[in-house]
């Protein structure tokens, strides 16, 4: 919201998990940070609580306590990062939205670069790392994750980027319009669109505490990146059934040429067998494809995302005559 004093509004979001170790710095350092910004903006910081199981809660609290501008929200269970990262966007009312990680490996200071390109009219500034202090293991399952979802999706989503992003208030909105349950929200943003840029950074180490995400998040979360945006699981079934097809047709001319030129060898009743075994086994695999190509349909009805987001209006300057005509409200 432009507040009353007409001083455009920014507000962090911050998903918490465990992070007991790393919240009181993480608010001074985004407090030290945002000092200059206050001259101009009205900064607000949203921590949401995501069923931790340490004492986060409490030193939350303790942050609210001292700062009027911090909102907690305290979820009822571990919902998962994203989902934690939804419900901040959907309580916060800021003309431009900052959501970060909290063990501090999104470097607060970066944020003011993404104030600065928005402020040049991005509406989508999202971070990227130059480098990352992660184990050799994850930059190589994030680097193929990434390559094999870009082959696959219908959604381009930028290289070393994770959550860590600036978005305007009007992407705000529109994600809020998209409710599925497997969230992948890196996604969305990039495939909802307007003016999008990127700021080089280099990712820091966790500061304290533990990985919110192991391996069995981790690829939870890689599948819903890949079956949230892409149908090409689907589509493999249908190639699979026309290659076997294929096979079995060669796989039925060999069958009739030994029944036809080497009938000794062939035993009583086997190339009846064969045949229907090959022919079979190919219509089922296609056949499952066709079902395949429905379900995909099905699944992306049901996924009920907004069949398009209008990024502007413009109407011509009116004149007396026109001036009772209805404006085009999207
Ligand atoms: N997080 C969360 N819920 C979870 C797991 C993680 O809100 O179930 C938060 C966590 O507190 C952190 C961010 O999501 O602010 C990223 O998690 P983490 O740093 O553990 O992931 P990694 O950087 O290891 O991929
Ligand atoms: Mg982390």
């Amino acid at each position: 919201m432009t507040t009353d004093n007409g001083r455009r509004t920014i507000a962090y979001v911050f998903p918490i998990y465990n992070e007991a170790g790393n919240i009181d710095l993480l608010h001074r350092m985004v407090t030290e940070v945002t000092k200059p910004l206050v001259e101009r903006y009205d900064v607000s910081f949203i921590y949401i609580d995501d069923g931790s199981k340490d004492d986060s809660v409490a030193h939350l609290h303790a942050v609210a306590d001292a700062d009027d501008r911090v909102t907690v929200i305290e979820l009822a269970r571990n919902f998962g990062h994203q989902m934690a990262v939804t419900a901040g966007l959907d309580a916060v009312d800021a003309d431009a939205v900052i959501i970060m990680d909290s063990d501090l490996q999104d470097p607060p200071r970066v944020s003011l670069e993404l104030i600065e390109k928005w402020e040049q009219g991005y509406e989508v500034v999202y971070a990227q790392r130059r480098s990352r202090q992660d184990s050799a293991f994850k930059k190589f399952t994030a680097s193929a994750f990434y390559w094999f979802l870009r082959k696959v999706a219908s959604i381009d989503i930028p290289p070393n980027t994770g959550d860590f992003r600036l978005i305007d208030r009007k992407v705000v909105d529109e994600l809020r319009r998209f409710r599925e349950r497997d969230r992948f929200l890196r996604g969305l943003v990039s495939s909802i669109g307007f003016r999008q840029t990127g700021v080089l950074f280099d990712r820091d180490e966790r500061h304290a505490g533990q990985t919110g995400y192991p391996l069995s998040k981790m690829l939870r979360f890689a599948a819903d990146g890949i079956l949230g945006f892409s149908v090409a699981p689907l589509k493999l079934i249908s190639r699979m059934g026309y290659l076997i097809s294929f096979l079995s047709f060669l796989g039925i001319l060999y069958v009739a040429a030994v029944k036809l030129f080497a009938p000794e060898t062939a035993v009583p009743g086997w190339a009846f067998i064969t045949v229907g075994m090959f022919f079979l086994g190919g219509i089922q695999i296609s056949m499952l494809g066709v079902l395949g190509s429905y379900v995909g349909r099905t699944y992306a009805q049901t996924q009920g995302r907004p069949l398009y987001t209008v990024g502007a209006v413009r109407t011509g300057l009116r004149t007396r005559d026109d001036a009772s005509r209805e404006s085009y409200v999207p």
